[in-house]
């Protein structure tokens, strides 16, 4: 019997290798600014085409390389950032491994064009599939090129594997974004297929933040510090009120590097506890510097988990100062609106309900009447016959009926207690009407005063969080206002979608929907949400089977809060709509009483504000 064991071939064992470092278009684009940082370099420029596929090219004018170390850079374990094994708990740099360049080589075609400062010529490179084609000298800028070129050309498995553009560009800008995060001090810029996507230049820490993610990030920024023996924190971390439903911008950098831990995660969103619904999600751009002989960065080929020595203290100290951060500078998820308009934003803390408010039948009571705003609006909108939140209309009331636990109907005609709730905040100040008054703007947005600015709200999405609100009680209460149909409507359906409707039936139900199945495969619309009155409820449910069918993870994982959030979505009030002032103030009101009204469910915006002290800094010369 022969032997059969016999040495891979480097080529081979740098394609394997080469997996394991360069997965997707991101990771090549990741190592190479990461070693274009480590040469130093004050100016970094990306050029990518095809989301990687075809090309990408870092620029750098950092050290450049020699003849031979341009060469040796593309052997496996080359680098000139360890010497011996004791280097590597001291680690300063990005890189250290050797094994960036020699697999990107693997698995594309690579030219590199390098320069030292003290040489008059430079060296070019071209290597394909880890063989070298090229290498002479040739004359270019001081720093380094590199350009790779057909991704996993010769790897047809994994280029087949490849997300579509826009995923692979995402992931791009993932790591584009943050390596520009952790070094302000350096120029960056992108380009994709031609299009310039950012161009950074060298600034500080807040001011490269609000470059990547826009301007409102300006001030909605509270900056971190602390000293400490084992620790340096700075950074900036979110103002509450504008934390997001989907996790937002969340960094964690740790000695410049950027890093995941869930654990040091949980520190920050357990300071914001008291000050952040469930499902709020805060903005965070934290860098840690500590001694890199306390941390194992060696655990994971791709660096992003790292191993502290005494995690306990680190998480401890963040907490804190994050606490602090927030304590000082003074930051409550309130919004002070003028004293004129009365209006009282209710805080609300984890844990409590929002109890939704029951039916209301002051019978001399008319939110919508004309005389007390002296304003000539028809009533004949549904908008207003619709309430907002605390306040329905008398015409309102009188179609309402008031779905119980068993699904039958009863007429709530008990208004004794529920008459309170009409006391609402425009009602008992007369003096509303003669100061700030909510304004519409391209039928799109209502702008307001408050003491100390203004606050500009998207109706369209204000209204889809206030619905989401509404469904949800609705659901969690099993209470809920469903309006009967003169004539019930029947709605043919395939087969495949009458399963879906029998799956969302009982959720549906719980939000004011009364379907019965009518024959074969048709359904009967007998009643809609309140909410609902005047949509087209055919295209309504056609629309939520759709979207039950694109996100049935989503929906099979929680299917009440989908269908709440699908059917606040189709029910909202759309931008291009026009609302009386009545309307406007209404929804104001309901916003504000929203457990979370600084965001739709899915994490859009609902307002923005304004303050006094930032418009005085805009006018200034
Ligand atoms: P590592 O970064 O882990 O050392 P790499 O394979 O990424 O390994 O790079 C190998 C070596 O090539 C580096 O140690 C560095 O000396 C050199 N090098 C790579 N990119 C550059 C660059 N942009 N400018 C200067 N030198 C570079
Ligand atoms: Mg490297």
């Amino acid at each position: 019997m022969p032997d059969i064991i016999r040495l891979l071939p480097d080529s081979v064992a740098n394609q394997i290798a080469a997996g394991e470092v360069v997965q997707r278009p991101a990771s090549a684009v990741k190592e190479l600014l990461e070693n274009a940082i480590d040469a130093g370099a004050g100016l970094v420029k990306l050029i990518v085409k095809d989301a990687g596929k075809t090309l990408i090219q870092v620029i750098d004018n950092g050290l450049g390389m020699s003849i031979t170390d341009a060469r040796m850079s593309f052997e496996r374990h080359a680098t000139s950032k360890i010497n011996t094994a004791d280097d590597l708990f001291a680690l300063t740099t990005k890189g250290f491994r050797g094994e960036a360049l020699a697999s990107i080589a693997a698995i594309a075609q690579v030219e590199m064009k390098t320069r030292k400062a003290d040489q008059e010529l430079g060296t070019v490179i071209q290597i394909e599939g880890g063989e070298v084609k090229l290498q002479e000298s040739c004359s270019c800028p001081v720093g380094t090129s590199i350009a790779v070129k057909n991704l996993f050309f010769n790897v047809p498995a994994r280029r087949n594997f490849l997300k579509s553009e826009a995923v692979e560009f995402r992931h791009i800008i993932d790591e584009f974004e943050r390596v520009a995060l952790a070094h302000p001090e350096v120029a960056f810029s992108l380009h994709h297929n031609g299009a310039e996507v950012f161009n950074l230049s060298k600034t500080n820490q807040r001011q490269r933040i609000v470059a990547l993610f826009g301007n409102p990030y300006n001030t909605r920024l509270a900056p971190l510090d602390e000293h400490t023996n084992i620790l340096v924190l700075s950074g900036f971390i979110g103002k509450p009120e504008f934390a997001k439903r989907s996790r937002g911008e969340q960094f964690f950098f740790l000695n410049k590097r950027f890093i995941r831990n869930a654990y040091l995660h949980h520190a920050v969103q357990s300071a914001y506890s008291e000050l952040l619904p469930k499902e709020a999600f805060p903005s965070y751009f934290i860098f840690l510097e500590v001694d890199p002989r306390t941390i194992d960065v060696n655990i994971h080929p791709t660096k992003t988990e790292v191993k502290f020595e005494d995690d306990r203290s680190i998480y401890a100290i963040l907490r804190s100062s994050v606490k602090k951060s927030l304590g000082q500078n003074n930051i409550s998820p309130s919004l002070d609106f003028e004293q004129e308009m009365g209006i009282e934003i209710p805080l609300r803390t984890k844990g409590e309900t929002v109890v939704q408010p029951g039916i209301t039948v002051d019978t001399n009571f008319n939110p919508f009447s004309n005389e007390r705003k002296g304003n000539d609006t028809p009533k004949t909108d549904y908008l207003k016959n619709m309430d907002w939140g605390q306040n329905y209309s008398r015409h309102a009331y009188n179609q309402l009926e008031l779905l119980n636990e068993t699904g039958k109907t009863a007429h709530a005609d008990d208004p004794s207690e529920e008459q309170q709730t009409l006391n609402t905040k425009w009602d008992t100040d007369p003096a509303s009407e003669t100061t700030s008054k909510p304004v519409q703007l391209h039928n799109r947005y209502i702008l307001a005063p408050i003491k100390s600015g203004f606050v500009l709200i998207d109706q369209q999405s204000a209204h889809e969080r206030i619905l989401y609100e509404r469904f949800t009680g609705f659901m969690r209460e099993k209470k809920c206002f469903s309006q009967k149909t003169l004539f019930p409507e029947s709605i043919e359906l395939s087969g495949g979608d009458m399963v879906t409707i029998r799956e969302l039936l009982p959720d549906l139900t719980l939000i004011g929907f009364d379907i019965s199945e009518f024959g074969l495969n048709t359904i009967a619309i007998n009643g809609v949400p309140v909410e609902m009155q005047d949509l087209n409820i055919a295209s309504v449910l056609e629309a939520l089977i759709e979207e039950s069918k694109h996100r049935q993870h989503e929906f099979r994982l929680n299917p009440a809060d989908s269908i709440a959030r699908a059917m606040a979505r189709n029910a909202s009030v759309k931008s291009g709509r026009k609302l009386s002032e009545e309307e406007m103030s209404a929804m104001i009101d309901s916003l504000f009483a929203c457990s979370m009204p600084y965001a739709t469910p899915d994490g859009r915006p609902t307002l923005l504000t304004y303050g006094l002290d930032e418009l005085e800094r805009k006018f200034k010369k």
